[in-house]
């Protein structure tokens, strides 16, 4: 997508309401028809981003599934990107889950330093791998329940694995992902909890692992914390906040 100079963003002022005139978002009344229309609204959303972005990655490399754990293990408090440089080194060193498993703290942890709170990180990763074989086979399991019970796995992490390696209805619930949907008013407020349920709710369910995926490269791209370039967004004309944030 091509930068976007500061110019082309639409004025600071909240947009009126079409139905209401005030300033801001109409409040979500929750019933059957407020439903139908945000419902409608996500589909539209979620094939025009399929549209600006065919391709949906996961940003974290990984080549097997336990590896995508431990690289979201490492994402905590910081980037992909920079996890993606440590991860090659770690991987080509413990080659297996089992080699981790035996791996030596002191060893990981100077490995994965770069991604900060090494200490913690480290004893998770090794914890994480060792519970994968003893209660798990070796195998990372295919559901939320037993996810959520592995070591540093919660919800966020659990859902991206189940859509990424399972192929399964999922919403990894991130910052991006609340950010964005709550300008959309797909969402309201900052509970993971509360808006993956809210999104499960109004999302088609087949393609919201993808379109998770997706916030994440508009997140980055377009609908920014600190400044969306709302003048050029693909989603202006279904956005409820379109040119009041930033
Ligand atoms: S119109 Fe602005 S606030 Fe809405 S999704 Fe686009 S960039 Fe984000």
């Amino acid at each position: 997508m091509s930068k976007v100079k500061e110019a082309d963003c639409l004025p600071k002022e909240k947009a009126a309401c079409g139905e209401c005139g005030q300033n801001g978002r109409r409040e979500s009344d929750g019933s059957p028809e407020e439903l139908l229309s945000v419902r409608e609204r996500a589909l539209a959303i979620v094939s025009r981003l399929e549209e600006v972005y065919p391709e949906a990655k996961c940003s974290l490399s990984y080549s097997e599934p336990y590896q995508l754990l431990i690289a979201t293990r490492l994402s905590a408090q910081c980037t992909d990107a920079r996890v993606n440089t440590v991860t090659p080194e770690l991987f080509a060193r413990f080659p297996s889950l089992e080699a981790l498993a035996d791996a030596e703290l002191s060893v990981v942890e100077e490995i994965i330093k770069p991604c900060g709170l090494f200490r913690t990180k480290a004893k998770s990763i090794v914890g994480l791998c060792r519970e994968l074989i003893s209660r798990y086979g070796g195998e990372v399991p295919d559901s939320m329940e037993e996810l959520l019970t592995l070591p540093g796995i919660g919800r966020k992490t659990a859902n991206l694995i189940l859509g990424d390696v399972f192929g399964r209805p999922a919403v990894v619930c991130d910052t991006h992902c609340m950010r964005i949907c709550e300008r959309l008013g797909l969402s309201a407020g900052r509970d993971a909890y509360k808006v993956e349920l809210r999104l499960r709710e109004v999302l088609p369910m087949d393609r919201a692992s993808d379109f998770c995926h997706r916030l994440v490269m508009f997140g980055r791209q377009t609908c920014t914390a600190r400044k969306p370039v709302c003048g050029s967004c693909p989603l202006s004309d279904l956005c409820e906040k379109a040119g009041s944030e930033g």
